[in-house]
């Protein structure tokens, strides 16, 4: 048994507070390599950040659970060596699906757990969903749960069709759940391709998709009903088209990728969403610095010469997020 606390994470409940108070939301990025962890802190204490570093159960079979815990340890101590005095870091499990690999992520040092049973009967997802807040909450752990289905594909987790959270079901769910946080379902979605070209219309300008809004009238309709409750946004990468055309100019497919709108962020993070996923972001940055090393200098082929490269693009992404679209820079 490994304790968060020993590893100098900590779990989000005060973090959760100040930022749904003071109308922002904190980032939560998926990681399972060291480079995407390095850019990860380095924002962080560049900007002053709380984060919340976040892995799925397909990163933790990736990267093995023992090494990111020692990771995240690691992520702590570099924060404080390159000037940080308390970093607010958290370790999180991203769509956990039983009890078991909760409780396992608990055991060796997360500081806070998603049990996603969105996909379950309502009443199943509350009997595991307190089954796990129990565990968590003995160990000082904190609880995500799901309310409403998301589509899109994320690791293991995928779904064709979304379906909003039900406003008239969530008082009742994290009163019997105990959950500290709800992930709930407006309209984001998982992957880079989070809607297909007959959702979206066309900018008859620039000839790009714009895709649908999102549901701000469940979300408020929400915050009515759970004042202050803090409130997470999944599939809320941006898929900057910047990025997306480096990719295809050296050599990349993706036709018509297409994400959430950065001012309808920016006006989520005011609202009580207080936790805002972002993966595909990240794997776009690295991928398009990457293609465009390998195209520009052919002859190199040491690793450390196209990672540095990639890491400075993850980084200058996920500074932007905190800065122009989360506002969560200046909280520590
Ligand atoms: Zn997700």
């Amino acid at each position: 048994m490994t304790s968060y606390k020993e590893l100098g994470l900590v779990n989000t409940r005060e973090m959760f507070a100040k930022a749904v108070a003071g109308g922002y939301a904190i980032p939560a990025f998926n990681f399972n390599t060291l480079e995407q962890m390095q850019a990860i802190v380095q924002a962080a204490v560049e900007t002053k950040s709380p984060v919340i570093m976040q892995v799925s159960k397909g990163a933790r079979n990736y990267a093995n659970g023992t090494i990111l815990r020692y990771m995240a340890q690691g992520a702590v101590e570099y924060a404080k060596e390159l000037g940080c005095e308390k970093p607010q870091i958290v370790l999180h499990l991203d769509h956990g699906d039983s009890f078991e690999l909760c409780k396992d992520c608990i055991d060796n040092g997360f500081s806070s757990v998603m049990f996603d049973g969105s996909s379950l009967p309502y009443e199943e997802n509350i009997r595991i969903t307190k089954q796990v807040v129990e565990y968590a909450h003995a160990h000082d752990v904190t609880v995500e749960a799901e309310l409403g289905v998301l589509a899109g594909v994320e690791d293991e987790v995928a779904s064709e069709v979304s379906h909003y959270t039900k406003p008239e079901e969530v008082v009742d769910f994290i009163t019997r759940s105990g959950c500290d946080s709800l992930a709930i379902s407006i309209g984001t979605s998982h992957g880079a391709y989070k809607f297909t070209p007959e959702q979206c219309t066309r900018d008859p300008k620039t000839g790009k998709l714009v895709p649908p809004p999102l549901a701000f009238d469940i979300l408020h309709e929400i915050e009515k009903r759970l004042p202050g409750f803090p409130i997470v946004l999944h599939g809320s990468s941006s898929v900057p088209q910047d990025e997306v055309d480096t990719i295809n100019a050296h050599g990349g497919k993706l036709p018509d990728a297409v994400g959430i709108p950065e001012e309808q962020l920016r006006e989520a993070s005011k609202s009580a969403v207080c936790k805002i996923n972002i993966d595909s972001d990240s794997r776009l940055a690295m991928t398009a610095a990457i293609r465009k090393h390998f195209d520009e200098k052919p002859g190199d082929f040491d690793p450390r010469q196209y990672l540095k490269p990639a890491r400075e693009n993850m980084k200058k992404m996920y500074i932007h997020k905190i800065v122009e679209v989360l506002g969560s820079n200046n909280k520590l």
